[in-house]
């Protein structure tokens, strides 16, 4: 882990395995590792003269070679729901993380890559292009920054984070090799400790990497479906060209059947765009495509941003769809849509560059 021109390592993101060697290899103790973890995700500590089990020697012997580095919070604002959403800086770029409570939960909704290059028509992180992947000490960052702003504000009224979701900005399957470090460290005990069912990947259907996933790591899958057929899909999603909806369910379906954590169910995500996937006739193909596929559907009432001729179905539409999922037997819900005063909202997140669409981007669909 000591990199030639001796610069200091950065503990924050490293995996437990990472650190065992990388105590051993500076001739220290295994079980130092499991002790600074608890330092940084316990008590969020990023201080070694504060880590008091580490005698004085320890501490300027790791001074010299470890930081402990995390992005900075450029600002932060509070829905009137109680979604908050944060602003991280990098370089001159921001990504954002939106805190979102609920009544018996705190879900965290983190990004995995600065802007997206997947061009969905209807979500406005793609109309920023894509920039750049995270690594796992950004992912880590957002996580370990608003846990610790929760845990420091010490206000009863902020319930502590209690879910992950990768439905931020960018695509997180095509950032797997960030990803999946990050989500060791969430999981593990000495890190924040959730369980596997509390993490949710949300991918807008990278095939082969759904394969490859199963061999990594256990946590929820949600497929960004949004349309009941390839010739609706092909339009809102141009991803769906390389990857169809079969060949992105098959490989959901082989994924989920040896994961515990979605306990044999995929979840499918459908957003409700007006008179694009919202009629009778698309519900019965929906039903039609995923009739050998165990899964559970959330209907997202599309968030709107500037300059895009879309609309969000209707309460009646959306009512209309969902009664004939019901109906057919497979589990719906409709997702309340939160922060949307603040611009937190599934799809709005942008790194503020909306403003900056170019006219030739408006959609005509
Ligand atoms: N790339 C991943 C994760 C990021 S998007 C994916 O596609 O799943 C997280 C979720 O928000 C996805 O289901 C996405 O399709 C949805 N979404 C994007 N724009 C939206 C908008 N304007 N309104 C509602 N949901 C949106």
């Amino acid at each position: 882990m000591f990199n030639k021109t001796n610069k200091k390592i950065n503990i924050l993101g490293k995996t437990r395995e990472e650190l065992y060697d990388f105590f051993i290899k500076i001739g220290e103790e295994k079980f130092r590792a499991e002790q600074i973890m608890k330092w940084i995700y316990k008590r969020y500590c990023d201080d070694v003269s504060l880590m008091t089990d580490f005698s004085k020697n320890l501490k300027n012997k790791l001074k010299n070679i470890i930081k402990i580095d995390h992005l900075d919070i450029e600002s932060e604002n509070i829905s009137q729901d109680g979604t908050i959403k944060w602003v991280l800086k990098i370089n001159d770029q921001n990504i954002e993380t939106v805190y979102i409570p609920e009544i018996n939960r705190a879900t965290l909704c983190i990004s995995s890559q600065i802007g997206c290059a997947l061009n969905c028509k209807f979500c406005a992180t793609s109309y920023q292009g894509f920039n750049r992947n995270l690594n796992s000490y950004e992912i880590i960052s957002q996580i370990w920054y608003a846990m610790k702003i929760i845990n420091d504000r010490n206000n009863f009224k902020l319930k502590k984070i209690t879910n992950i979701v990768m439905m931020g900005m960018g695509e997180p399957l095509l950032n797997l090799k960030n990803l999946v470090p990050a989500i060791k460290i969430i999981l593990d005990n000495y890190g924040f400790g959730l369980s596997k069912r509390r993490i949710t990947i949300s991918t807008a259907g990278i095939s082969p990497v759904i394969k490859k996933l199963g061999k990594l790591i256990d946590v929820k899958l949600a497929i960004s479906l949004h349309a009941p057929n390839d010739i609706i899909r092909n339009k809102i999603m141009p991803i769906n060209k390389k990857y169809n909806i079969k060949s992105i369910l098959l490989s959901a379906k082989k994924y989920i059947s040896t994961s515990k954590a979605n306990k044999g169910k995929i979840s499918i995500e459908y957003i409700m765009l007006n008179e694009i996937n919202d009629k009778t006739e698309h519900a019965y193909q929906l039903i039609n495509c995923l009739k050998n596929i165990p899964c559970k559907i959330n209907l997202i009432p599309w968030n709107p941003f500037p300059y895009v001729k879309y609309k969000c179905s209707n309460f009646n539409k959306i009512n209309n769809f969902y009664k004939i999922l019901i109906k057919h037997g497979i589990t719906t819900t409709i997702r309340k849509q939160r922060g949307i005063d603040i611009k937190a909202a599934c799809g709005q997140l942008s790194g503020n560059v909306i403003n900056r669409i170019n006219k030739r981007n408006i959609i005509n669909f």
